[in-house]
């Protein structure tokens, strides 16, 4: 029998606000969409957070055993700068400062973003559609919603007209903003005064002549507003109405509820059950981002290429650090926030590599399906990482204790126990068991013991005593080098 047929999961619903019962549409099967990254600049490790989430929540699913259709797209035209509808084209704005084409800007930070997934052992979507691969699915729902007299055209752009929706619907009812709050941030750039309303928006806009990424439509050459692709793109692979939509939280407004407007305007439907919204990552409290500079890349912290941190983290235990929190709670990076999740990792690593050496008893003195219990309970309470992690770290005592034989566990328990424990962190958490223990300053520490008591040796002439430990160092291959003032040591 499948997993899930024993496990209720339950979800905070961004739409209602609350935790919910999760009952997918079909049953045994779920769709997922998720908003993928707008490739003109690596990922930081804000964006990855929020991927990451979603990678937890896919492998608890699959674990299981649904059958999982995710789809997460790629933002590769008309994400505007500011997220409004006028401004530059942020992949047109990078091809232009960097003298290439559009596509090579996309092609470039696409595979920085596939590079990036895969060393922190994030599961690919079963889906990756592109905004610029869906311009016609895109245009079709204009139409339809020109049709329903929800859109205007003015000069050969279309505008959703918010106003008009929120007689019949409420433009708001994820966000929670009312209509008079929900005035873009935009409303005195230029070309604004062609929307009837401020709190209008996009769906197709005329390409400027300076603007390089364009399409025909029957409205005029331009491109897709940047809320209509995920609504295209979504009810495409899923359908009209389907079970999980997920992003980060700055993604609800006005995204997110702009998304919900164009597929209620074009469908007359709810496009989506649960929406979940995963939580930011913060550097020095403030929201990691791209623009103001407040980031840190992924490759600046295997490297130690970057002026926050002192040491290099391996993409397992940045990927522990971030499943120690839940994925709806702020998270703050820093060092002394990563050496500790170094810390519980290694613990948690440590376990699994004992585990093979635990010898069977007579009896089981611990309670496993109580410990089992608690796990999925965690997770089935809205995919509560960190309890299952405290959970784990429980697991790491009993095997402490069936190490020294002070519980057993019989054959049959062992060998459940060892399943669970693996699936639980490696198949569900994603972490890796491939991360080598940096022993360089312990191997200092004990170099420097050698020379105090070589140096003690000589004080006392007692050279026979400093000579063999000079001797056995070298082939060790640690070379001493007897300097004026002091001895020091280089590695061969
Ligand atoms: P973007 O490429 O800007 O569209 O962002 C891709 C994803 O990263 C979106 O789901 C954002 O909500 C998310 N994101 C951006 N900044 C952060 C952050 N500091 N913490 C967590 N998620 C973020
Ligand atoms: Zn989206």
């Amino acid at each position: 029998m499948e997993l899930y047929k024993q496990h209720q999961i339950r979800i905070y619903n961004s739409l209602t606000k609350s935790k919910q019962e999760f009952k997918p549409i079909n049953d045994g099967n779920i769709g997922m969409y998720v908003c993928g990254p707008t490739v003109y600049s690596n990922v930081h490790l804000g964006n990855v957070r929020t991927f990451m989430s979603f990678d937890l929540i896919y492998r608890y699913l699959l674990h299981l055993g649904y059958k999982v259709r995710y789809v997460r797209n790629i933002t590769d035209a008309g994400h505007l700068e500011n997220d409004a509808d006028e401004g530059e084209d942020r992949i047109s704005k990078k091809a232009r400062l960097e003298k290439i084409e559009p596509m090579e800007v996309v092609q470039q930070y696409t595979v920085d973003f596939h590079n990036v997934m895969s060393k922190f052992n994030c599961l690919p979507p079963n889906i990756e559609p592109t905004a610029t691969g869906h311009i016609i699915e895109q245009i079709e729902i204009i139409k339809d919603i020109l049709d329903k007299g929800l859109a205007y055209i003015v000069d050969g752009s279309v505008y959703f007209d918010v106003l008009k929706y929120n007689e019949t619907a409420h433009y708001g009812v994820l966000s929670g903003r009312n209509i008079e709050d929900a005035i873009h941030n935009t409303r005195t750039l230029d070309g604004q005064s062609e929307k009837r309303n401020p709190q209008d928006f996009a769906l197709w806009k005329k390409a400027k002549p300076e603007h390089i990424m364009r399409w025909p439509s029957p409205w005029s050459i331009g491109f897709p507003g940047w809320h209509l692709e995920c609504t295209a793109m979504s009810t495409k692979y899923l359908g009209k109405q389907f079970d999980i939509h997920g992003g980060g939280m700055d993604l609800k407004f006005p995204h997110h509820e702009c998304e919900i407007a164009q597929s209620k305007a074009c469908f007359e439907k709810d496009p989506v059950n649960y929406w979940m919204h995963a939580n930011m990552l913060t550097l020095n409290g403030q929201k990691m981002a791209k623009s103001t500079g407040n980031n840190i890349l992924p490759n600046e912290i295997f490297t130690g290429e970057n002026t926050i941190l002192t040491k290099t983290f391996a993409p397992s235990v940045v990927r522990f650090f971030m499943l120690q929190a839940h994925y709806r709670s702020v998270l703050d990076f820093s060092g002394d926030a990563l050496e500790a999740a170094e810390k519980g990792f290694f613990k948690l690593m440590e376990a699994v590599n004992n585990l093979s050496s635990i010898k069977a008893g007579k009896i089981s003195t611990i309670d496993l399906n109580s410990w089992k219990d608690t796990c999925y309970n965690a997770m089935n309470d809205d995919f509560n990482s960190p309890i299952l992690i405290a959970q784990l770290f429980e697991a790491v005592r009993f095997v402490n204790l069936l190490k020294l034989e002070t519980e057993t566990l019989t054959q049959e328990d062992l060998t459940h126990f060892i399943k669970l424990i693996n699936s639980f962190i490696f198949e569900v958490l994603g972490l890796e068991n491939n991360v080598k223990k940096d022993t360089s300053a312990q191997l200092s520490g004990v170099v420097e013991v050698l020379i105090k008591l070589r140096n003690d040796a000589r004080a006392n002439k007692n050279w026979a005593l400093s000579d063999q430990i000079r001797d056995e160092l070298i082939e060790k291959g640690i070379q001493l080098k007897d300097g004026k003032e002091d001895t020091t040591f280089t590695v061969n």
